[in-house]
């Protein structure tokens, strides 16, 4: 009989670690739909459950890497494991005696995870069959198949429908606080920067907003009361989408919030759109500025100038109840610090919380990077740090800005990190 275990590997990531990053979908997503579909479906996720490096035994220093600009700087930073202890995962494996085992995996630079978790696995059980997906096997098919010991790699087309499967909320063994929700995938802008276009398309689909009200509604009832938007472009198509789902969500009375993870195109913003939202508690606005030198959005293809950004925020402004935030966009190759700071305290001088995004070269963009090894392009060792944009002064930014407010600066400094090796082959089971 087919027992499928769906399985969210460990990150091995750089401080300060993203809590966001540990509220995943897509195994959940999966999961759902092979149970409604009738097949013996689990779901082992390594880093449920808000891991941190605080000193809990599920978190360890793994490696060192180098950060940009080593040449002239000489910075080094640790290497987290974050995630359950391997035994339990073969524990499970025991339990479970799963007949698959499909590996999931979102960042590129985090392919080390999905590499122990198939090494273990075979350990286990040789014949148990392994499947391989998610942005990283779609964004670098043939490093996968380098690296990964699996039996298939599954690259996502674009307009996958079962991305909008409603996640059955008894696989997160914690109702979430905030829980993720997809109503439409693609987006029909390229900027140069970014994956969506080659992940999700160009064409936007949308999912039937009844259906996101009854999804919505589901959840709200086991308990969630807050939710981020993870849509690309979540003004797109108004009339009939956020504007049904807003409506109903008033309509029935589900008391719940809305934030959005970037999904906001000042282009689209207008006053009725955004009474409709504040109505409805749409709270916290991720409204992307990225860079507020104009050369450079237009270098990068990107549709939204700083004016049209200052004109959207002028209207949120209008309006009580926001909270606006925006990325900026910080380490990108050729950038300054100065360059940065003009952009922050613009954001700031507009009364919009800067939220800086470290930059990573995504693979299949025109920024693909493949003088160095994957693991080196971690966001937050700054890859394209120099003697303009020094990794002292990017990590500052960290300090600064970092949201939960408890981030200290957490590097190493010196030549003897010159021979460390990178990330170690496998610690303990
Ligand atoms: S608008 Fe946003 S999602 Fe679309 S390509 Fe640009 S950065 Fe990516």
């Amino acid at each position: 009989m087919q027992k499928i275990l769906i399985v969210n590997p460990p990150s091995f990531a750089v401080k300060p670690i993203n809590e966001v990053e540990y509220v995943y979908m897509a195994p959940y997503v999966l999961a759902s739909y092979l149970k409604r579909r009738g097949i013996d479906v689990q779901i082992f996720d390594f880093v449920e459950g808000r891991p941190s490096t605080n000193g809990h035994d599920n978190s360890r220093i793994e490696g060192v890497l180098r950060c940009g600009n080593f040449n002239s700087e000489l910075i080094s930073k640790h290497v987290y494991y974050i995630g359950k202890k391997e035994r339990f995962y073969t524990d499970f494996l025991r339990a479970y005696k799963p007949t698959e085992v499909w590996i999931s995996n979102l960042f590129t630079y985090n392919w080390q995870g999905p590499r122990l978790v198939a090494q273990l696995t075979r350990e286990f059980n040789p014949l148990i069959n392994i499947k391989f997906g998610g942005a990283y096997a779609t964004l670098c098919p043939d490093h996968a198949r380098e690296h990964i010991d699996c039996d298939e790699i599954i690259e996502s087309k674009p307009q996958d429908p079962i991305k909008f499967e409603n996640i059955h909320i008894g696989f997160y063994k914690y109702i979430p606080q905030t829980f993720p929700i997809l109503t439409s995938i693609g987006c029909p802008f390229k900027c140069a920067w970014c994956a969506v276009p080659r992940l999700e398309g160009t064409e936007m689909i949308q999912k039937d907003p009844l259906a996101v009200v009854d999804d919505i509604e589901e959840k709200y009832y086991y308990g969630v009361k807050r939710f981020r938007f993870i849509d690309s472009n979540i003004l797109h198509n108004y009339e009939r989408h956020l504007k049904i789902i807003l409506t109903e969500v008033l309509k029935r009375k589900i008391k719940v919030s809305f934030c959005s993870y970037g999904g906001v195109n000042p282009l689209l913003v207008t006053p009725d759109k955004l009474e409709l939202m504040a109505e409805a508690r749409f709270q916290d606005v991720q409204l992307p500025l990225e860079s507020c030198n104009d050369e450079t959005l237009k270098q990068n293809n990107r549709p939204v100038t700083t004016n049209a950004w200052v004109k959207a925020v002028r209207q949120f402004k209008r309006i009580k109840g926001f909270s606006i935030s925006t990325y900026i966009l910080c380490g990108i190759p050729g950038q300054t610090i100065r360059d940065i700071y003009n952009s922050i305290n613009f954001a700031l001088e507009h009364g919009v919380d800067p939220v800086p995004l470290f930059f990573t070269p995504i693979p299949a963009t025109i920024y693909e990077d493949n003088t160095r090894k994957l693991e080196e392009y971690h966001p937050n060792l700054f890859p394209y740090a120099s003697n303009n944009m020094k990794v002292k002064d990017l990590e500052q930014l960290l300090v600064t800005y970092y949201k939960r407010g408890d981030y200290a600066p957490d590097y190493i400094q010196g030549e003897r990190y010159l021979s460390s090796p990178a990330i170690s082959e496998r610690t303990d089971i």
